[in-house]
């Protein structure tokens, strides 16, 4: 019987039996679904928490609309479009899903992008892309309200007007550091708030000296009115602080006062400064354009610090695919 089909094999084209190969071959040994594919239905139900509604126009008139290569399609009855579960999402239209599991795995490690380009054979400044898109992705999803006590502060990194990283920018000599006394105007301020639960916020303010009504823009909507806020004695603090009507406690770290009635200080935003400036230090300077995607990247790193890593790399994905994000190439240039 088999025979009698292989005689007739021999008649098709080249392209013909080609074709013919590969649908047997996927039939025969069907592929171990990616972690994509496994993770569909978890991604499905953080995407449409609230209910089904089209990624595009936002109708919840939306009916299911069979499948395609084994995934649901959608047809939105408002704007007519159809769409998946993972449409506008950074890994829409990917054509190597099994790159892109792998592409979050290493920047759950924090790879940079020489690295990644090596380690996954793309170009890197297709590795660039990703990285934007899957933090733009990431920073979509916001902040968490801070309550309680919430300690605040800022840092500094050095502005930078690199357009992209990929261009190698050497290492300052020691000799040659900026590390002046006073805040240069060449400094981008990062303020930093946390509270005892460990949620945390950390977003670009501005150049130079911080200011009452850039601390408010950064952190002001995700502080809860009967939080207490708790800074050095800054006024910009004291200002914004009043600005909210928060309560507020000051440590005067000058004076070497760390600790007020054995709660107040502000260390744990302190030791977040540290520790991001250390996992910075690998980029060594990043566009300030995309400052905020590096925080956001560190942020979500410390908060699931504690997961495995396989959950890591699950929650970054899923996280990813949260919400409806539709990127471009040009768009994440003139970002
Ligand atoms: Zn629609």
């Amino acid at each position: 019987m088999w025979k009698d089909v292989y005689e007739d094999f021999s008649e098709l084209t080249k392209s013909e039996q080609l074709a013919l190969f590969n649908a047997m071959k996927e039939d025969l040994f069907p592929d171990e679904p990616d972690k994509i594919t496994k993770l569909l239905k978890t991604i499905r139900e953080a995407r449409f928490s609230s209910g089904l509604g089209c990624v595009y126009c936002g109708s919840t008139s939306v009916k299911r609309n069979g499948k395609y290569r084994s995934r649901q399609r959608y047809l939105c009855n408002d704007c007519g479009k159809s769409f998946n579960d993972m449409s506008n999402t950074p890994f829409s239209g990917s054509r190597y899903p099994e790159k892109w599991v792998k592409y979050i795995e290493l920047m759950v490690e924090g790879y940079t992008l020489p690295k990644i380009a090596e380690k996954l054979q793309i170009h890197i400044s297709t590795a660039f892309y990703w990285r934007h898109k899957i933090l733009n992705a990431l920073g979509s999803l916001g902040f968490n309200q801070l309550q309680g006590i919430v300690e605040s502060d800022e840092t500094f990194f050095r502005e930078s007007m690199k357009g992209k990283e990929i261009t190698h920018r050497k290492a300052k000599k020691r000799g040659e550091k900026d590390e002046k006394r006073g805040i240069s105007n060449l400094k981008i301020a990062v303020v930093v708030a946390q509270d005892r639960n460990g949620s945390v916020i950390a977003r670009k303010a501005g150049t130079g000296r911080v200011k009452a009504e850039e601390i408010d823009t950064v952190i002001g909507e995700y502080i809860h009115p009967s939080a207490l806020l708790c800074t050095d004695t800054a006024t910009s603090y004291k200002k914004f602080a009043k600005l909210k009507g928060l309560q507020h406690e000051t440590v005067n770290e000058r004076q070497k006062q760390r600790v007020k009635k054995g709660i107040y200080h502000i260390q744990h935003v302190n030791n977040f400064h540290s520790r991001l400036k250390t996992w910075m230090e690998r980029f060594q300077g990043v566009a300030t354009k995309y400052l905020d995607n590096y925080l956001y990247w560190f942020r979500w790193l410390e908060l699931s610090k504690n997961l495995a890593f396989e959950n890591r790399v699950e929650q970054m994905l899923i996280s990813a695919c949260q919400k409806s994000n539709h990127n471009t190439v040009e768009m994440l240039r003139s970002a």
